[in-house]
């Protein structure tokens, strides 16, 4: 299949920098949408991928599954958008569209799902390639429509740290009647609360740092407390219907199981990884208490998040940066200096 060759920013090894290079983009098949990238939000798990965390990344990788960006063109079988959208994609850009999973919305857990970067372009038959680039290929039925209130950068974290958060909020149906906690207010964290906070339910945050806690509270917070006050974990105890932990590397999750309330449910979205220490099942004996993870979220439900954000004017807080400073960034995401995402601009790369 013909290719054309559009500017990016990627890594060749877990060491190098990212910088300027050039990667192909399939011509566009008659249900393909050729996307001219506005914006792509910048994740941590960008950051987990590029310095090979996981151990399966193959280089050269260009990041990026938060993007926004205008229809450049449409193939002669698209139907639902046109040229001048303005659209989005996530995370996944194919799924196998026949197992269980895709006929029930889920694409997110098709053994067979393409991720937005690091997955397999079945037209190309090379690696595919994210959103810090000029422009995207993406079959139709994943392209998402951004209504257009809302502010093109800040709509952007939610493709990722938005659904990601929002699919099990949704799964274990938080209303105005739940209790939820959030643990770490990064970019999925401060998703999270905002979007707890809008369903209606009590908000509260673990962080490891008092500084958080006039953000966390402008977000949307009622309470914050400090994961490493021994005194105020131990008053959370038996508190929560649902907790959504976000931290990124390896952490006791027991302290946290302690703070569920009988029937209630700790998330993990964050780290990806065996635990140490490990769990201790007596708190989820006692209290019927389960340890669960989730990943992203399927079209349908972005579709109605994205929704959701355009009737409730939610946005990402977000700092918009060139990207020539994407490795600085990188460095500041693990400090956790960033209030609350790091977006690129990609004219900076166009220009
Ligand atoms: P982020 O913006 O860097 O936020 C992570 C937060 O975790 C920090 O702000 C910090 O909050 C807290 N934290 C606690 N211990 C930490 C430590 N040792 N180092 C750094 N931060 C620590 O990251 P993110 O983009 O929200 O992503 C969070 C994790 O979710 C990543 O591992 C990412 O790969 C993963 N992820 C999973 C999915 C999924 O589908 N399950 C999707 C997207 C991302 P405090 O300072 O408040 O403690
Ligand atoms: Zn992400
Ligand atoms: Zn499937």
């Amino acid at each position: 299949m013909e290719a054309i060759q559009v500017k990016a920013y990627g890594t060749t090894s877990a060491e190098a920098d990212l910088n300027q290079m050039e990667i192909p983009r399939r011509k566009p098949t008659p249900k393909d949408i050729e996307i001219d990238i506005l914006f792509c939000g910048v994740c941590h798990s960008d950051l987990h991928f590029a310095k090979n965390d996981w151990g399966m990344t193959q280089y050269p990788v260009v990041p990026g599954h938060e993007i926004v960006g205008r229809v450049l063109s449409v193939g002669a079988k698209v139907t639902d958008y046109k040229k001048g959208d303005l659209v989005a994609v996530g995370c996944l850009v194919d799924s196998c569209r026949s197992c269980s999973n895709c006929k029930a919305d889920l694409e997110q857990y098709c053994p067979e799902w393409v991720g937005t970067y690091g997955g397999f372009d079945k037209h190309l038959k090379t690696n595919t390639h994210g959103g810090y680039s000029e422009s995207i290929v993406v079959d139709e039925d994943f392209v998402l429509r951004v209504p257009e209130n809302l502010d093109h950068a800040g709509i952007a974290p939610v493709l990722c740290a938005g659904i990601t958060t929002w699919s099990p909020l949704r799964h274990w149906k938080v209303g105005k009647d739940s209790k939820v906690a959030v643990v770490g207010l990064g970019g999925l964290g401060h998703m999270a609360i905002k979007l707890a906070h809008a369903l209606g339910a009590h908000v509260s945050l673990f962080s490891r740092s008092n500084n958080k806690i006039e953000d966390a509270k402008a977000l949307g917070a009622d309470e914050v407390i400090i994961s490493t006050d021994e005194t105020a974990m131990q008053s959370a105890m038996g508190k929560f219907d649902l907790i959504l932990d976000t931290v990124p590397y390896e952490h006791d999750l027991n302290p946290y199981v302690g703070t569920l309330a009988t029937n209630g449910t700790l998330v993990v979205v964050g780290y990806l990884g065996p635990l140490d220490p490990m769990l201790v099942t007596v708190p989820m004996i006692m209290g019927r208490k389960s340890v669960a993870g989730s990943l992203i979220g399927g079209i349908a439900e972005t579709q109605e998040l994205l929704d959701f954000c355009g009737e409730h004017n939610i946005t990402s807080d977000v700092e918009v940066i060139n990207i020539q400073d994407i490795n600085e960034a990188y460095g500041r995401m693990l400090k956790s200096d960033v209030k609350y995402r790091f977006v690129i601009d990609m004219k900076s790369l166009k220009s």
